[in-house]
């Protein structure tokens, strides 16, 4: 169509460079039975009529660029100002890979830490995964056995549960979904157990959460571990269950969400069993970057 639009202005820019010409052309005929005298006058008119048409060819020149311009216009803009706009400039300035082009105001980014409370906040649907597991020997565990977590997330869920016991591995659903009241009794069981008030360990990061700031109330996360333990510590080794989740939960939508050496990032100690569902897009970019999810979303500029 650019082409198209060039070639039009070239044509008509030069038919209007011929045109002038014409009576030149003409003008040697009839002043062929003229005196050649009076056909230099011509001659030398049709030149100075022929130099002032040489700037409508300068702007025909740069017609096709100001044309061409609009074509490159169509290659989609981001607001530098949307989240995404945002994203795409911070990840350049951190030297990361193009972000993916998502709605961080989606239900799978809700942001629940020590400073981002969802107060009393409950869950529309819960799915309770010991219906769908019971013809698997995967386990689950609280909340009567039920293992419930946010229907949106169960498929996935349980589709990586599957994945690691084909890998033949054991797998134990120790804890979903958790009630703004579940939490308070916990974390006023631990607090106590440990000694403590403000639920944090001697280096200020959270071994339990305040009730309205834990990802168990928003029931999009589960803890995963190889077998059942009484209490979840620092203690608990690196189980090939765990080693086999950190290799694949990306594939299923899902990360680690409090890792070792991300503690002053999520306030949270390194728990290796917590795994928290954001989608596979996310998903994938936080695990290859090395990004948790405070970290990712302030790339959106989401603090
Ligand atoms: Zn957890």
């Amino acid at each position: 169509m650019i082409f198209a639009a060039y070639s039009y202005l070239q044509i008509a820019g030069y038919e209007e460079l011929r045109a002038p010409s014409a009576p030149a052309e003409a003008a040697p005929a009839q002043a062929a039975e003229a005196p050649a005298q009076e056909e230099i006058p011509v001659i030398a008119s049709e030149a100075q009529t022929e130099a002032p048409a040489a700037q409508p060819e300068q702007g025909v020149i740069a017609a096709p660029e100001q044309e061409a311009q609009p074509t490159a216009e169509p290659a989609p803009t981001v607001d530098p100002n949307s989240p995404y706009g945002k994203a795409l400039a911070n990840a350049a300035a951190r030297g990361l890979p193009e972000p993916p082009a998502l709605d961080v105001t989606s239900w799978e980014f809700t942001l629940v830490n020590g400073d981002h409370s969802i107060g009393q906040y409950e869950p529309e649907q819960l799915a309770y995964l010991h219906q769908t597991l019971d013809e698997t020997d995967i386990q689950t565990a609280y909340n009567g056995n039920r293992c419930p977590v946010d229907i949106r997330i169960a498929e996935a869920l349980i589709a990586m549960g599957r994945g690691c016991k084909d890998a033949g591995l054991p797998v134990f659903l120790s804890s979903g979904y958790r009630s703004y009241g579940d939490q308070a009794a916990n974390f006023t069981r631990v607090c106590q157990n440990n000694g403590i008030t403000d639920g944090k360990d001697g280096a200020g990061h959270y071994i339990t959460m305040p009730a309205g700031c834990s990802e168990h109330q928003l029931a999009l996360c589960c803890d995963i571990t190889d077998r059942y333990y009484a209490v979840k510590s620092a203690d608990i080794v690196q189980s090939d269950t765990v080693e086999w989740l950190l290799a694949h939960c990306a594939d299923y939508g899902f990360v680690q969400r409090f890792p070792a050496g991300k503690e002053d990032v999520t306030g949270v100690m390194n728990e290796t069993w917590h795994f928290r569902y954001v989608g596979l897009e996310a998903a994938r970019y936080m695990t290859d970057n090395h990004l948790v999810l405070e970290e990712f979303l302030a790339l959106y500029g989401v603090e």
